[in-house]
């Protein structure tokens, strides 16, 4: 019998005392504990009829027990379904329609409602960030499941909704050697070890809290520092005990914006992670500068997990996100799937033991996203360089065709940000009435800065890619994993040059 998520990253840890999760209100729970933790939860899931490949959904805030709510998942061989706690009842509808969980675990204030959208399928239990309800109840008086099911590695383990950053969010099924391969790529790629502790700040919806944080800590039975949500000043607390953090790229500009960051404050740590959007090479520097320690960015998304990262060893490189991971392969492509020559701008195409096995009830959309040969269709637009590392352009979707020319956002955002006075800025593509369609610049900084902009945007780039407009704005929207919403902008902005 074998279960090679349950045995890897929980079984092993069956009688170590070790802390596993320290919690804000004082309490630590061991490996053991959270072992157990997890038995107890497996009990309450068969108690509650589910089944192998039944899916368990989630939509509730971020505890020991929702965490560990995947480990109990994958030890009866239920599909673990997270989702966004940002999402309102009406995106609800839509996720857990198509998921069809046999349980969705939600907050008690959204019970009744859950259980409307529920009917006929499945039943909500709930639980709430203090870890009361009906299921932290059941949970507290269970037992310890002591049998795991058997699964083998194709097996499904979990159900993630991309962030719909594109469109709508779509379901990529994962399997257990899906998630277990990328485990093990970056634990090794990032040197964890059982003496390492974790400031975990990322919520545990998204594959960047859930997978690459809590799986890779679990794997090396190592610590995490537990917080229920993010908190700059609680991060800075916590630092000088800790070892490593993973954050998205907001995370290290709201630390920049204090002045207890230094040097002194961060002597006990060894790595910064980024990723999930992209970190502006300004943090980068910055970030050197004031804690003496150069982030590690990483490439990943919630159909193929992590796909590149900066080396551990050797130059991380501000503005890239580094090389293929162990196992990874990695090309540039044509529209047609051709490799293209290094140095290329192309699709970033990705193929490997961590890339999912294809879209929860779209089977249309899943083929059309691989080529014959295995590869995926990341939607991202790169290029690889001649030391072989992977710089992010954009997404296929944000670029601008501009009377038939293509322009790349990046390109021009990266001038934009070099000015002085400027934060940031995001490039979208407007309707245009003679080119279809053309570049405009929605930039957070001082409205003084605009000649300073006109004029670098005049001496960098081509006249065709030079925006339209420039408009000043004191913020962009953002999802809550940091992204930017080029989408709303778009709509936002859409009537512009019309
Ligand atoms: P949807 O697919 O629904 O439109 P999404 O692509 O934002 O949403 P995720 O899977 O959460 O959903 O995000 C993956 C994407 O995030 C990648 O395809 C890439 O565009 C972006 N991303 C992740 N890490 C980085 C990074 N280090 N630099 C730049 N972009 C990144
Ligand atoms: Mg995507």
């Amino acid at each position: 019998m074998a279960n090679p998520i349950y045995d890897a990253l929980v079984g092993i840890h069956r009688g170590n005392a070790k802390p596993f999760l320290y919690l804000q209100d004082g309490r630590v729970l061991s490996h053991s504990d959270f072992a157990s933790l997890v038995g107890r939860i497996a009990t309450v899931l068969r108690d509650n009829g589910v089944e192998a490949g039944d899916r368990v959904a989630v939509h509730a805030a971020k505890t020991p027990e929702t965490l560990a709510l995947f480990f109990g998942c994958a030890q009866i061989g239920a599909v673990f379904l997270p989702l966004n706690t940002a999402y309102t009842l009406e995106e609800l509808r839509f996720f857990l329609g198509d998921a069809q969980p046999k349980l969705c675990i939600c907050s008690p204030e959204e019970e009744a409602d859950i259980a409307a959208l529920l009917e006929g399928s499945g039943r909500a239990l709930t639980i709430s960030a203090d870890s009361t309800g009906s299921v932290a109840d059941a949970i507290t008086k269970a037992e310890p499941l002591k049998d795991v099911a058997d699964r083998d590695d194709n097996d499904l383990a979990a159900l993630l909704y991309t962030s719909g950053t594109t469109g709508r969010s779509k379901g990529a099924m994962l399997t257990q050697n899906n998630l277990l391969s990328n485990t093990r790529a970056l634990m090794a790629e990032w040197r964890f070890t059982a003496d390492d502790v974790l400031i975990h700040a990322l919520p545990i919806f998204h594959t960047h809290g859930l997978f690459v944080a809590t799986n890779v800590m679990l794997a090396a039975g190592g610590s995490m520092i537990f917080h229920q949500a993010f908190n700059a000043n609680a991060i800075l607390d916590d630092l000088p005990r800790a070892t490593a953090l993973m954050g998205v790229p907001t995370f290290y500009t709201r630390l920049l914006a204090s002045d207890r960051l230094n040097r002194d404050l961060v002597g006990h740590m060894r790595l910064f992670v980024s990723g999930s959007a992209p970190l502006l090479a300004e943090t980068h520097v910055e970030f050197e500068a004031r804690a003496g320690h150069r982030i590690l960015e990483r490439y990943g998304m919630t159909e193929t997990n992590m796909n590149t990262s900066n080396p551990y060893e050797g130059e991380r490189r501000a503005g890239t996100v580094g090389f293929p991971l162990a196992g990874t392969e990695v090309r540039i492509a044509d529209a047609d799937g051709n490799r293209l020559a290094q140095g290329e701008i192309g699709g970033i195409e990705v193929r490997g033991p961590n890339v999912f096995v294809g879209y929860w009830g779209l089977p249309e959309k899943t083929k059309t996203e691989f080529r014959p040969d295995g590869y995926f269709i990341t939607g991202d637009v790169g290029m690889i360089d001649k030391d072989g590392y992977l710089h992010i352009v954009g997404r296929a979707k944000d670029l601008i065709i501009s009377g038939g020319f293509n322009i790349y956002p990046k390109e021009i955002e990266l001038v934009i940000d070099q000015v002085e006075g400027v934060v940031e800025s995001a490039v979208i593509g407007v309707p245009h009435p003679d080119f279809g369609e053309s570049p405009i610049a929605v930039i957070v900084g001082d409205e003084a800065a605009r000649p300073a902009v006109e004029a670098a945007l005049a001496t960098s780039l081509a006249r065709f890619k030079q925006p339209r407009q420039l408009v000043f704005v004191t913020e962009l929207p953002r999802n809550t994993m940091g992204k930017v919403q080029k989408a709303e902008l778009r709509k936002q902005y859409g009537e512009l040059l019309s």
